[in-house]
């Protein structure tokens, strides 16, 4: 009778803890000059959620002093101070990201470019604070354009054993890739901590972790493209375990006499991007690519993504036009559904 109690105790606790739901915990913190969210489901009490979100922003801010452009005492600012021609030696992560930036980089031929620093130093304090011209540095002169293209080569420099020299004197600017980079080291952390589902966004790269525990996928919203969009929602798709990155050229821009200048910038010209394009959404299991291509096809444009986006056939692409068409690149297995009615989408051959 005893070892019947005791089983049944047991059996009952067994059920009660299969049946607990999962509870969200939320954290929202500002890192890389951009609001960061970090949404954990978990049948862990509050405490432990909040050991595992600490965790996670404690490495955000560790990535910021490796990464930030702006830090004086980041790892990429203090080798882009390095004279050239010395082999520096590099943190296993920048080491990591550079590679990763530097094969996407010939594979577009230089269009995407981490080593763009020196031109992207004259707009960024223009970015910083977007929208209105009054008080903001004058845009860039010809000649300030003129000098720092000639210091954009992303061969200049020779990685090897961990090291990386400069062959001529050019900066690092990763803004295309740290937010995707961090974006999977979150995810790195939360399974280590036996974490299954979860929501991250970093400025607009989000991740989205496994199903939604009821097995339904989860839906993931696209702001409208457009400069002050106030809340408007492009569409949404379907997906799960999936890094969902936008590039475009409405959030981070600065309007002078009525012109927009936007950060993301052509190193032929060395200003903004000027295309048919108002954003890329590129949708892969890796956060570090899906930030680095969607950055690619903005600047390639429709054409030349879509070929770079042939040797990536398991990602799946948004290309969101000014006219207002949207096509879908890969889209095999997903798609993407309109919501904003002034949206059509185009069928692609
Ligand atoms: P993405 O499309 O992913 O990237 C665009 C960014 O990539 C541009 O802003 C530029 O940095 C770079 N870029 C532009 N053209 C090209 C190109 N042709 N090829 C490759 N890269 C290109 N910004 C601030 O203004 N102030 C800060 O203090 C600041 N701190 C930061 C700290 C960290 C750790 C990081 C990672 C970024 C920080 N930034 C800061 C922002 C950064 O410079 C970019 O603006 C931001 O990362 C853009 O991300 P995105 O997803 O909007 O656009
Ligand atoms: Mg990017």
């Amino acid at each position: 009778m005893r070892h019947t109690l005791l089983f049944l105790c047991l059996f009952s606790l067994f059920i009660s803890s299969c049946t607990k739901r999962e509870k969200d915990y939320v954290r929202v913190g500002f890192a890389f000059d951009t609001v960061c969210s970090v949404q954990i489901f978990t049948k862990g009490n509050e405490k432990e959620a909040n050991v595992i979100l600490d965790q996670i922003f404690e490495k955000l801010n560790q990535l910021e002093f490796i990464f930030s452009p702006t830090l004086k005492e980041s790892e990429l600012s203090k080798f882009n101070e390095a004279p050239t021609d010395v082999s520096v030696k590099l943190s296993d992560e920048l080491y990591y990201v550079v590679k990763e930036n530097l094969k996407v980089a010939k594979e577009t031929n230089g269009a995407f470019n981490p080593f763009l620093g020196k031109v992207t130093k004259l707009w960024r304090p223009l970015w910083q604070n977007t929208s209105e011209s009054e008080g903001h540095p004058s845009l860039p002169t010809e000649a300030d354009i003129a000098g720092a293209l000639q210091r954009v080569d992303y061969q200049s420099i020779v990685l090897q054993d961990r090291t990386a020299k400069k062959i001529k004197d050019v900066e690092l600017d990763l803004g295309a890739s740290a937010k995707g980079y961090a974006t999977d080291c979150i995810k790195d952390i939360l399974l280590k901590a036996g974490i299954k589902r979860a929501i991250i966004d970093l400025g607009g790269n989000i991740a989205v972790l496994n199903k939604k525990e009821n097995g339904d996928l989860w839906k993931v919203g696209i702001k409208m493209p457009i400069v002050h969009s106030q809340g408007r929602v492009a569409g949404y798709l379907e997906t799960c375990d999936r890094a969902v990155v936008t590039s475009g050229n409405y959030e981070r821009f600065v309007e002078v006499e009525g012109k927009l200048y936007h950060h993301i910038i052509s190193g032929k010209t060395g200003k903004p991007v000027d295309n048919e394009l108002r954003a890329v959404t590129i949708v892969s299991p890796n956060a570090l690519l899906a930030d680095i291509l969607s950055t690619s096809c903005f600047v390639l444009g429709k054409k030349e993504g879509q070929k770079l986006l042939k040797q990536f056939p398991s990602t799946f692409a948004i290309f969101f036009f000014k006219d207002a068409s949207v096509i879908e690149v890969n889209g095999e297995a997903e798609h993407f559904n309109i919501i904003d009615n002034s949206l059509r989408k185009v069928k692609e051959k």
